[in-house]
């Protein structure tokens, strides 16, 4: 079977999860430190505050926008479910937006339509990886507070700068299911000294001194807990395997680019079908390669997965949409015509690192297959 995704490890992330261990600190600790200022560096960002997920480095996004019982916050409801449930979290309402079915993205006219009076803040998703125009989202709505959920864009292009570079704050995921792994982890970034530090309080109790600043400097002092924080820590183990991912990002990415050009060429004779592309202003890095099926396409999107399985290509349905899941089942319906269709209509194919053009050969003959059946 052709997994739809696999991490790329070399012997180097054992090495450094092995020193960490021999060092006897695998909490967070310096390896922690490091990989944030690694991480900010790389996407251009001022800091960076290491989580223990995206999910959870979302959560504080929000309580540092202030975001609380009360208020909305607009969200896209194509999104994986984390983006509408830390919303809930924060005791805040979250409202669904539609997107651009040619990049699965909000837009300043669909943040138009789900803005209200009560609206705090949006959470704008770069999906699958493909930069949202965050710039014409932010020039249209002044007023709200622009969370950035790049759980999929690490190394992805936004108007020659990277996803995160000048943005108010944003979330990254370091799950296997997206680019540089580190088996669960996730960051904050933002180019505020004061969030950055009370980021780093909160996701450790609310604690005014870090265990790893008092076993540096040896302090006995005793530490306050200036208030409630949570446990949203990343450890050392993680971080040493971030800083080793974080350098094979860029040569990840040009084959994963080059590997999706080669299925948007093999793809382009299927009538009808739409594939994931870059928007004119960016450069996504492809964390994830879906498909659109047209409305004659020769089966449904279900079918088709059951087609391409028992052919041993294991894809996925596309992009889910929270608002469609009984756990939003309260939330006011809403027009959301194009994440409906996007949703109903798509799948991810396997793209990774270590992918064959053998294998690669394999999954687009079986996706020409369906559409000849
Ligand atoms: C994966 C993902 C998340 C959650 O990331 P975790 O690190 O698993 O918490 C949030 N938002 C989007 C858009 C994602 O794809």
């Amino acid at each position: 079977m052709i997994p739809v995704m696999r991490p790329w490890f070399g012997p180097e992330e054992e090495a450094a999860v092995g020193e960490v261990i021999a060092s006897g600190w695998v909490a967070q600790g310096p390896r922690v430190a490091e990989f944030e200022r690694a991480f900010a560096q790389s996407v251009q960002a001022g800091h960076g505050v290491a989580a223990s997920s995206c999910t959870t480095a979302l959560h504080l996004a929000l309580v540092l926008a202030g975001v609380g019982p009360g208020d909305e916050v607009v969200v896209p409801s194509l999104s994986f479910i984390a983006t509408a449930n830390v919303v809930r979290y924060t005791g805040a309402t979250p409202v669904f937006a539609d997107i651009d079915p040619s990049t699965g993205n909000l837009t300043a006219k669909t943040v138009d339509a789900a803005r209200t009076p009560r609206t705090r803040a949006v959470i704008v998703v770069h999906q699958a990886g493909v930069p949202a125009d965050v710039e014409e989202i932010r020039a249209a709505h002044p007023g709200l507070t622009l969370v950035e959920d790049a759980a999929c864009a690490a190394g992805s292009i936004y108007r020659d700068r990277p996803v995160g570079a000048g943005s108010a704050v944003s979330a990254w995921s370091f799950h296997p299911r997206k680019l540089l792994t580190t088996g669960e982890g996730g960051m904050l970034t933002t180019d505020d000294p004061e969030w950055t530090a009370r980021a780093r309080r909160l996701r450790e109790h609310g604690m005014s001194v870090s265990a790893a600043e008092r076993h540096a400097t040896g302090s006995t002092a005793p530490e306050e807990y200036t208030e409630v924080g949570f446990n949203y820590r990343m450890t050392d183990l993680q971080a040493a395997v971030g800083l080793v991912q974080l350098r094979r990002l860029p040569e990840l990415i040009a084959r994963r680019r080059a590997l999706a050009a080669r299925y948007q060429e093999l793809l382009a004779g299927i009538p009808g079908l739409t594939t994931v592309r870059d928007p004119e202003y960016g450069r996504s890095n492809f964390q994830s390669f879906w498909i659109a099926l047209p409305g004659d396409f020769p089966m449904d999107r279900n079918r088709l997965l059951g087609f391409l399985a028992e052919r041993g290509v294991s894809a996925r349905r596309g992009i889910m949409a929270a608002h469609m899941e009984p756990a939003y089942a309260d939330v006011p319906a809403a027009e959301l015509p194009a994440t409906e269709w996007l949703t109903g209509n798509s799948l991810i194919l396997p793209l990774f690192h270590a992918m064959t053009e053998a294998e690669q050969d394999q999954v687009v003959e079986a996706v020409h297959a369906a559409a000849g059946a």
